[in-house]
């Protein structure tokens, strides 16, 4: 997943640098409509405009790229709660709602931040909240109207990157490993056991690689990069 980090300076009023618990993550629309109005123009306002007023967030993201503000371990004020679990335990996202973007674009790409935010810090996804919980802001607008998803849609979208099937009961991961495989260059590798994870990078050359775990004919790679397609590796 490709975050463009551009962070808010130390120091700043929108930077109050306390520890984040990160219990929570928090879901919001930035309800500019304004044509540019992306993850770009927004990290430009965060260290300009708002730079003296206790507004900022961690991520906004468009239906092209995610821009990071904070580091997701700092709290930050977006909630509309003051010292509640909004601002100082919940990491917040932006999806941006820009007239010349394609908003279920955006979505898609923040159901995908989310569902790498929750695997790498381990929220639950009954801990993924609305702006609207903390504060009773209609936050995300959007979304709590159903267009184009509904919250349970897009909680069920943020399932799907985590290569869960809130339908079916959850495959056990099966551990047939540890084991080698020989990857031919040029093979992808995801951040979750599903193609409809991100490629987090490309296996350079032939090698051999070990999997310690197996799930859903995806196996996880024992340095830790993520997941290969067992389809596209050769068991030796
Ligand atoms: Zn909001």
């Amino acid at each position: 997943m490709n975050i463009i980090q551009d962070f808010i300076p130390v120091g700043r009023r929108n930077r109050p640098g306390r520890v984040n618990p990160m219990r929570y993550i928090s879901i919001h629309e930035t309800g500019n409509t304004n044509r540019g109005a992306g993850a770009r123009n927004h990290a430009g306002y965060l260290k300009n405009d708002a730079a003296n007023i206790p507004v900022s967030w961690h991520y906004t993201v468009d239906d092209r790229e995610i821009y990071q503000h904070l580091p997701e371990s700092e709290d930050a004020f977006h909630a509309g709660d003051g010292a509640g679990a909004g601002n100082r335990q919940s990491i917040g996202i932006e999806i941006c709602v820009n007239s010349d973007g394609d908003f279920a674009r955006a979505i898609d790409r923040a159901a995908a931040l989310v569902a790498d935010i929750c695997r790498r810090r381990t929220i639950p996804v009954e801990n993924i909240r609305q702006h609207h919980d903390w504060s009773g802001k209609n936050c995300p607008q959007n979304i709590r109207a159903g267009r184009p998803v509904t919250w349970a849609g897009f909680l069920g979208m943020v399932r799907a990157y985590m290569g869960v099937n809130p339908t079916a009961h959850t495959p056990a991961p099966v551990s047939a490993a540890p084991y080698l495989v020989r990857v031919k260059g040029g093979t992808r590798v995801r951040s979750g056991a599903s193609m409809n994870h991100a490629v987090v990078m490309t296996i350079e050359r032939d090698g051999v690689f070990t999997i310690v775990e197996e799930l859903n004919g995806f196996g996880r790679l024992k340095s830790g990069a993520g997941w290969l397609n067992l389809a596209d590796t050769q068991r030796r």
